[in-house]
């Protein structure tokens, strides 16, 4: 058994390690030296997450809780733990300052001299914990989640219990991402990194594939494949900046819409259906519709489909991204709001069918399989596709893909396997050119891990003539390489105005030319808009912050969107 002490330890080493090399032999040693049943946890802990994402185990810890959980555990008001936070601006060092405090002769809860004898923790102990607090609900769930917090930050030394905080929000901040994970169990176990990747892109559990690696090497690992109800990765596509390109690039091209929704990817198991996101999340309990009209349509006794999943107002033009967005997160009164907004489902792939795997057939075979197990109707279809070679006719096409209102064209390699979790050459998209936006930077928040030292992320507003107010408009941390985030932690030191925690208030000095997908309507903003994927595209020296983008303009492009 390991203690979850020797768990804590490396994640100290690794938080101090600045080399990726060096991180992933950490890491490597670390899943070597703990046992078979504790790997699975150990590759999850260290990547930040409890349970896999397409798990619909959930922790359902906020940080209300967790505060709540550290005052009870370390005998201080919540007022203390929170203002903790500011100072520290990070809830793993909150929660060891607290317990530090209150082991150098703070109070002492009835319940922490309850189980003050009890032994070491060790790494299963707190993965069981865990489970417990997602196992719980309904009425006094609550209390059962604070109780078992509570008994795991009595139970560990205050450096553990800021590693358990940690986790407890699945936010490790080491810095260790799924590629170091992948590299340390190629090293620690011997399989050569592709192996381990596309296990990982078949299976999508880490944990899975570093028991598997151990225990068989290669030829186990070579035979990790795709199950039902567990999600494989999502191919992805590539811009093209031009419809020519694209078609010179492939030759024959197979043409679809990009249909403006949401993606859906379809696990029918007999009767049985399952419906994850982009992200991987179960969403089946969210889309009733989809679920009967999968049941109902599509033929095959088991199958794998991809697809994009939208809603369309009465001119069948498709309704805003949020609408769609409403029914994914949905959770209660599902059946209203799926009257409310009604989907139609586009497919477009099929990567399993009645047991077997198609990822590595060609586009064209895939696609033929798919024909032959849809019957489209209703609101299911398999989305037209084009094989062609000439540009006039991919441009038409285009065409009438804006001209509906959905976003533009994917240009896919009809020769293509489907490659999980790539974002390559044989997908490609084709939209039309956002133009950016200006904003000016009104705060920045300190980064972690390789970002330690340097703002990671810039707080953007727009200007309001009107008032002469800069209105939030969400945050920006894409886009910005090493040197620049350098360069540009250097210029905005300058303008710091206060510091709280980790959040910097800055003065409205620099203006960012920012791209992005899309502006949305948005509570969290005091602009009442937020962008969708923002990306830093230059610094504009040139301007002053007073002629940055207006919310004047902003109202605009979101209403001619
Ligand atoms: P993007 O989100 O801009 O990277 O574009 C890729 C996304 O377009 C996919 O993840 C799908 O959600 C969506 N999409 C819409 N129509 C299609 C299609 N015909 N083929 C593949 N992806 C599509």
């Amino acid at each position: 058994m390991t203690g979850f002490k020797e768990f804590a330890q490396a994640c100290r080493t690794i938080e101090d390690i600045p080399g990726s090399l060096d991180m992933t032999e950490k890491v490597a040693q670390l899943l070597q030296d703990v046992n078979c049943d504790e790997l699975p946890v150990v590759t999850h802990f260290i990547m930040g997450e409890v349970f896999p994402a397409w798990s619909t185990e959930d922790l359902g810890i906020g940080t209300s809780l967790l505060y709540a959980a550290l005052s009870k555990a370390a005998g201080i008001s919540l007022k203390d733990i929170e203002s903790l936070i500011r100072d520290t601006g990070d809830i793993g060092k909150t929660a060891t300052e607290a317990l530090n405090n209150k082991s150098k002769g703070q109070a002492q809860t009835t319940f922490s001299s309850f189980i003050e004898d009890t032994q070491e923790l060790s790494i299963l102990e707190v993965f069981e914990r865990f489970k417990n607090i997602s196992k719980v609900s309904g009425k006094g769930s609550q209390t059962t989640k604070i109780k078992n917090l509570q008994y795991l930050f009595n139970s560990s030394s205050p450096d553990e219990a800021g590693y358990i905080a940690r986790l407890a929000i699945e936010d490790l901040r080491i810095g260790v991402g799924e590629g170091i994970v992948r590299d340390a169990i190629a090293k620690a176990f011997d399989v050569p990194i592709p192996y381990v990747e596309r296990a990982f892109m078949l299976t999508n559990d880490m944990g899975l594939v570093a028991v598997t690696a151990r225990r068989g090497g290669v030829e186990e690992v070579t035979k990790l494949n795709i199950e039902l109800k567990r999600p494989i990765k999502m191919m992805l596509a590539q811009v093209t900046p031009t419809i020519e390109d694209a078609i010179k690039e492939m030759e024959i091209a197979a043409i679809e819409w990009k249909f403006d929704g949401a993606r859906v990817q379809i696990h029918k198991d007999g009767d049985n259906i399952t419906l994850f996101s982009r992200k991987l999340e179960d969403v089946t309990r969210s889309l009733p519709d989809i679920v009967s009209a999968v049941k109902e349509h599509v033929t095959a006794e088991s199958a794998i489909l991809d697809g994009e999943a939208f809603a369309v107002d009465e001119s069948g033009r498709p309704r805003a991204f949020q609408e769609i967005l409403k029914r994914f997160r949905r959770k209660y009164d599902v059946e209203t709001t799926a009257r409310e907004i009604p989907l139609t489902l586009r497919l477009f792939d099929l990567v399993y069918l009645n047991g077997e795997n198609l990822l590595d057939k060609p586009l064209t075979e895939r696609r033929a399989a798919l024909v032959g197990c849809v019957e489209n109707s209703g609101p299911v279809k398999v989305d037209e596709q084009t094989l062609t070679d000439d540009v006039e006719e991919v441009n038409r096409i285009y065409n009438e893909a804006l001209e509906a209102g959905h976003e533009g064209i994917m240009i896919k390699n009809p020769q293509s396997p489907y490659s999980p979790g790539k974002r390559g050459k044989n997908w490609l998209k084709k939209k039309p050119l956002m133009e950016t936006l200006d904003l000016v930077v009104i705060g920045a928040e300190w980064g972690y891990g390789r970002r330690t030292n340097f703002m990671g992320s810039f707080n953007l507003a727009c200007h309001d003539p009107d008032t002469g107010r800069f209105l939030q408009m969400g945050k920006v941390g894409t886009g910005i390489n090493d040197e620049q985030l350098a360069e540009l932690t250097e210029t905005f030191s300058k303008l710091i105005v206060i510091e709280s925690g980790m959040e910097i208030e800055l003065k409205p000095e620099v203006v960012f030319e920012i791209a992005f997908e899309e502006i949305q309507k948005s509570t969290n903003y005091d602009s009442g808009f937020a962008l969708r994927f923002p990306r830093l595209v230059n610094v504009r020296d040139d301007k002053s912050p007073d002629e940055a983008d207006t919310l004047k303009r902003i109202e605009d492009i979101y209403s001619t969107q």
